[in-house]
């Protein structure tokens, strides 16, 4: 007998019995299917965002009082973020930022006083609207609230100085649920050196610093190494007992000179300690030339408001700002900040890769095609296009940040134990 058909037979129905394993290919789809693919790919995956600076512009927009003046369960007319726009883009754990100016550090308590109030107004926008928005304090909160389809709130402490001189305040925010510190913002603090300061107070962290990070270690707050200088950055990883984050940092190779992102050195650095670098889409962030062009631009405005007896919230102002700025520095694009995740990605590898976006931080500097929260399927398509695979796209987007979460999670609950 002719066994020969009966094994092909075999082989068709081990094969139309074994799990279909669905691969595509990205890169031969048209522009328009790809960013239909991108779009499903945004909604079924969790994204996390690793800077957000809704409560700070909640802040100043009014949220504080009674009323709900800027009122973000609704679509915006400014501002990058809200939930209908999220929505769309298929965010779901922005990081929002308790961001403390670095100006609240010349008066003592000034800085805890206002993480306690961004807090409290970030919980607020949460318990206002419970069908749409979600305090979250863990991976697992974030895949629940995933799961009900509301957006999550989780909360990192953008400046250190909210810790004050006081050791017992890191654990005091760990319980008002703050899950990472920026150690510094603009200027030197009580915990080190940052990146914009060229003071250079301690040379890098200070001994209080090294507390600092050893406390958070302990406690279960992420080490958060945007904004700190070359130096601090060297000394934490030096120190902490598991991985870091950089929650809105972007590549220094397309911005040399530029110590607020991150050297091939720190970046390789980081993965070896096993962090992830969450990448900043602000203008200035990717793009030496846009960061060139800015400064020009800032002059000439300057100049332009004087000569012409204006202020800066004048709408004639506002309006001639934005025609100039945009005729003589053109925006970058959703492109460049692909660059950024390709040079990490060939640097290191894709497990140390996130999203920082800054939105609501950065003003009108961001990239064409990735303007609002609407807009990540942008990048996503665009990282496609480049041969990204789903599984590339969903550790970009939330498992990479979620490995270091469990692990500094994992290892404050083994001190809690031991
Ligand atoms: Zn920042």
């Amino acid at each position: 007998m002719n066994k020969l058909p009966y094994l092909a037979g075999l082989l068709i129905l081990a094969f139309s019995c074994a799990p279909k394993e669905e691969v595509i290919d990205y890169t031969k789809m048209s522009d328009e299917e790809r960013l239909k693919a991108a779009t499903e790919i945004a909604q079924s995956t969790i994204m996390v965002d690793g800077h957000v600076d809704l409560p700070y512009r909640m802040k100043v927009g009014g949220f504080t009082l009674q009323r709900e003046i800027l009122d973000v369960s609704v679509r915006t007319p400014d501002g990058n973020f809200d939930f209908p726009r999220a929505k769309e883009g298929g965010l779901d754990a922005p990081f929002m930022s308790i961001y403390i100016p670095a100006g609240n550090q010349k008066t003592p308590g000034a800085s805890k006083a206002l993480a306690d109030s961004l807090i409290a107004m970030t919980e607020r926008l949460a318990t206002t609207f419970p069908d749409k928005f979600a305090m979250a304090y863990s991976p697992a909160d974030i895949e629940a609230n995933f799961a009900k389809g509301l957006i999550s709130l989780p909360m990192g402490m953008e400046n250190g100085a909210g810790i004050e001189d006081d050791l017992a305040n890191v654990e005091y925010f760990y319980k008002k649920g703050i899950r990472y510190i920026t150690l510094t913002h603009g200027t030197d603090n009580l915990i080190g050196d940052a990146s914009y300061d060229t003071t250079g107070t301690y040379g890098g962290l200070s001994e209080y610093g090294e507390q600092v990070v050893a406390e958070m270690n302990r406690v279960g707050i992420m080490v958060d190494l945007s904004h700190v200088s070359d130096n601090t950055f060297r000394d934490a990883l030096a120190i902490t007992k598991v991985p870091i984050i950089a929650s809105h940092s972007s590549v220094r190779k397309f911005t040399p000179g530029f110590e607020r992102n991150m050297s091939d050195e720190l970046i390789r650095a980081m993965a070896k300690n096993g962090g992830v670098m969450m990448i900043n889409f602000g203008g200035s962030f990717i793009d030496s030339a846009y960061a060139a062009g800015s400064t020009k631009i800032r002059e000439h405005l300057v100049n332009y408001m004087a000569e012409n007896n204006l202020s800066r919230s004048d709408s004639a102002y506002r309006a001639y700002a934005a025609e100039y700025a945009a005729a003589n520095n053109p925006f970058p694009t959703v492109q460049r900040v692909a660059d950024h995740i390709d040079h990490v990605k060939n640097l290191v590898g894709i497990d140390y890769i996130g999203l920082g976006s800054d939105f609501d931080g950065v003003g009108d500097t961001l990239p064409t095609g990735l303007k609002d929260v609407s807009m990540f399927p942008n990048l996503i398509a665009e990282l496609l296009k480049r041969g990204y695979s789903k599984e590339d796209i969903e550790k970009i987007c939330y498992k990479n940040v979620f490995r270091v979460w469990n692990a500094v999670e994992e290892y404050a609950a083994a001190q809690k134990a031991g």
